[in-house]
């Protein structure tokens, strides 16, 4: 079966459940492998503001936007916090373009995700992942990270933007 195959009379499994009703191997799918989720964020301890950074769990690959230990990363990143359908509705900070949270908001995925494209590279393409636009933690003192404050990975994605970004693909 690829990743577009249909389910539920022609309906995609992705429209056809819930995120509840996702096998470990659909849910999985439904990574659109962005890699934002995977950058470090800074709480206000007063106001529980999030601040996004561009600095990566030191797992990141950041060219790829993989995890390099995903199936033994707690051993490494103990705090690396797993997703469920329980955790997509109540991080207040999952990033907007998140497949989950699309899903779990009822909203379409988009065109760049690899179940709807077939191609895991469009979201790169698109400029949607965090490709080459990370540094790693690796070394960085926590009084650092403020150096390397931004917006991006928290805002929903310019669609406008990601098109052009696309068509620039020689
Ligand atoms: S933000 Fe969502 S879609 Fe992107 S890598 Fe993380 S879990 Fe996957
Ligand atoms: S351990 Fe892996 S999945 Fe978790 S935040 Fe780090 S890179 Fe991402």
């Amino acid at each position: 079966m690829n990743d577009r195959s249909p389910d539920h009379d022609d309906v995609p499994y992705w429209k056809a459940k819930s995120l509840e009703e996702m096998p470990p191997q659909e849910w999985e799918r439904l990574c659109d492998g962005c890699g934002r989720c995977c950058l470090n964020k800074l709480e206000d301890w007063d106001t529980g503001e999030i601040a996004w950074t561009n600095v990566a769990c030191q797992l990141l690959d950041g060219h790829a936007c993989r995890c390099r230990q995903y199936e033994t990363r707690h051993e490494v990143v103990p705090d690396c916090v797993g997703l469920s359908p329980d955790a997509v509705r109540t991080l207040t900070w999952l990033p907007p373009s998140c497949a989950y949270r699309l899903i779990a908001e009822g909203r379409e995925l988009y065109w760049w995700h690899h179940l709807v494209s077939g191609d895991r590279e469009t979201v790169h393409q698109a400029g949607v992942s965090v490709q080459d636009r990370t540094v790693s933690e690796v070394g960085m003192e926590l009084e650092d990270y403020e150096d390397h404050l931004v917006e991006w990975p928290g805002q929903d994605v310019d669609v406008a933007e990601a098109d052009r970004k696309y068509e620039k693909i020689p």
